[in-house]
């Protein structure tokens, strides 16, 4: 039995490819114990009452959403477990969604045991701390208050307010050095030292790769996981007994 993990579809209306690669995978993963997806597997995601407009939103988030949502639920209903995890693009993914989906909604970071191996998940948002400006902004979205506040404003606001964060990350992030766009490794030490393990898989800086390190002397890794693209997707897969294997595949349109 193996165990799936992806993360950075950042699925939209807008690229139909990937979705449509996203349900062909969905059906090859028929039979895998687990899917984790780790983050930013919307783009955008504004509040789970969106789902409720269906068609009627002229966006086609909605719509978007529920097809996804119908295909993990067929997904879970075969017998593999889904679990998802917050990006720092749709960390408004609430538990209502998550059930539509037939998933479960987990905290970041979390350790789970597969295979007898503790591994620590992560998005990895949190490990640039040398990006002040999005520390500072990911403290504010992650802030009940504030989502609340976000949460309550009528869904065409919404959508113009997500539209507006996303062109501005993408200007500011332009301006970054590409070193503060990466993770901070003493981050990462203090991290997975806290957490008690040697194996941390996450994604979000789109450097897929496979880090072997020492850590207290002891052999550990870090494997990153990468962004899906119109033509190729990226998961890592765990089997019972052998390394985490990380690679890329032609999507299936
Ligand atoms: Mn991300």
């Amino acid at each position: 039995m193996s165990t799936l993990l992806i993360s950075d579809l950042h699925l939209q209306p807008q690229a139909p490819e990937i979705t449509a690669g996203f349900l062909a995978y969905l059906e090859a993963a028929r039979g895998a114990e687990a899917l984790y997806i780790l983050g930013d597997f919307f783009e955008a995601w504004i509040g789970d009452d969106l789902l409720a407009l269906g068609d009627a939103d002229p966006s086609g988030h909605a719509a978007l959403a529920a097809e996804v949502a119908q295909a993990l639920r067929r997904l879970a209903e075969s017998g593999t477990a889904i679990y998802l995890m917050h990006g720092n693009r749709d960390f408004l993914l609430g538990d209502d969604y998550a059930a539509a989906c037939g998933a479960t909604l987990l905290p970041d970071p979390s350790v789970v045991e597969i295979d007898g191996q503790r591994i620590l998940l992560m998005h990895g948002d949190s490990l640039c701390t040398r990006d002040e400006a999005y520390m500072a902004f990911r403290a504010q979205a992650r802030d009940p208050r504030w989502q609340a506040q976000i949460l309550a404003m009528p869904i065409p606001e919404r959508l113009a307010l997500a539209r507006q964060l996303r062109d501005r990350s993408g200007e500011a992030n332009s301006n970054k050095a590409e070193d503060i766009m990466d993770v901070t490794p003493d981050e990462v030490v203090r991290v997975m030292r806290e957490q008690g393990v040697t194996t941390l898989i996450h994604g979000h800086t789109h450097r897929p790769a496979l880090h072997p390190m020492e850590l207290d002397g002891q052999p550990a890794r870090r494997l990153v996981l990468g962004d899906w693209q119109p033509t190729k997707g990226w998961e890592i897969r765990l089997e019972a007994g052998q390394p985490p294997k990380l690679r890329d595949f032609p999507l299936d349109n």
